[in-house]
């Protein structure tokens, strides 16, 4: 089982790493800043499509970084490894896998067939 520093350490870094993509994934976006430029000629709508490419990307690191945060606030708040709907201890091979994971197995699934 490791310990909460350990997780707490790659919580950390998994954030840092995130902001980076973020930084990186803003940096390439061809049609930052100037949206209201946007045309519907040939060459523009390929910028648009990368834009919304990106703008998915964006979002989908995002997500990922809100996770972290969540986790890293349960970590600070010592309710890390709890499940947030039973309140059971998460399966430890579970959390090896997904650190950020709030749910315990039982609940995760629950929780995917209700959406
Ligand atoms: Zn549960």
């Amino acid at each position: 089982m490791a310990t909460i520093q350990t997780i707490q350490k790659k919580l950390d870094e998994e954030k840092t790493r995130l902001q980076k993509q973020l930084a990186t994934l803003s940096a390439e976006d061809p049609l930052s800043g100037d949206m209201t430029e946007a045309h519907e000629s040939g060459e523009d709508a390929t910028r648009t499509a990368a834009h919304d490419r990106n703008i998915a990307l964006r979002r989908e690191v995002e997500m990922m970084l809100a996770d972290v945060m969540d986790a890293t606030k349960r970590v600070k708040e010592g309710t890390y490894g709890k499940c947030e709907v039973c309140h059971d201890a998460i399966e430890p091979a579970r959390l090896a896998l997904m650190p950020t994971a709030g749910l315990c197995m039982r609940c995760q699934q629950r929780e995917e067939k209700r959406s």
